[in-house]
């Protein structure tokens, strides 16, 4: 197969759950590999941001790149959780 990936590729591109859990859902992988992972909006996936703000341990395998309102509470939720 092929390597799709440009210089804007996603560091974590090799090590992100999302396409191996969503794997046969071609048409969303490739549209989210399009606009986030190898487009310029990598800082604009929902998985990114908890990836850049926990760490990738800490990001859930079901969290959908466009779902920023469930990346927000989860990161939100992390901050104020005891340490
Ligand atoms: S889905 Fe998001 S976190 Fe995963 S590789 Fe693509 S841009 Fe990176």
């Amino acid at each position: 197969m092929a390597d799709s990936r440009t210089e804007h590729s996603c560091e974590i591109a090799d090590k992100c759950s999302f396409f191996e859990r969503n794997e046969g859902l071609n048409n969303t992988i490739r549209t989210v590999r399009k606009i986030f992972c190898n487009g310029q909006q990598k800082n604009h996936c929902a998985r990114y941001e908890v990836y850049q703000q926990l760490g990738l341990d800490k990001v859930p395998e079901e969290l959908m790149p466009f779902d920023h309102l469930a990346a927000d509470s989860l990161v939100e939720a992390e901050k104020k959780a005891p340490v």
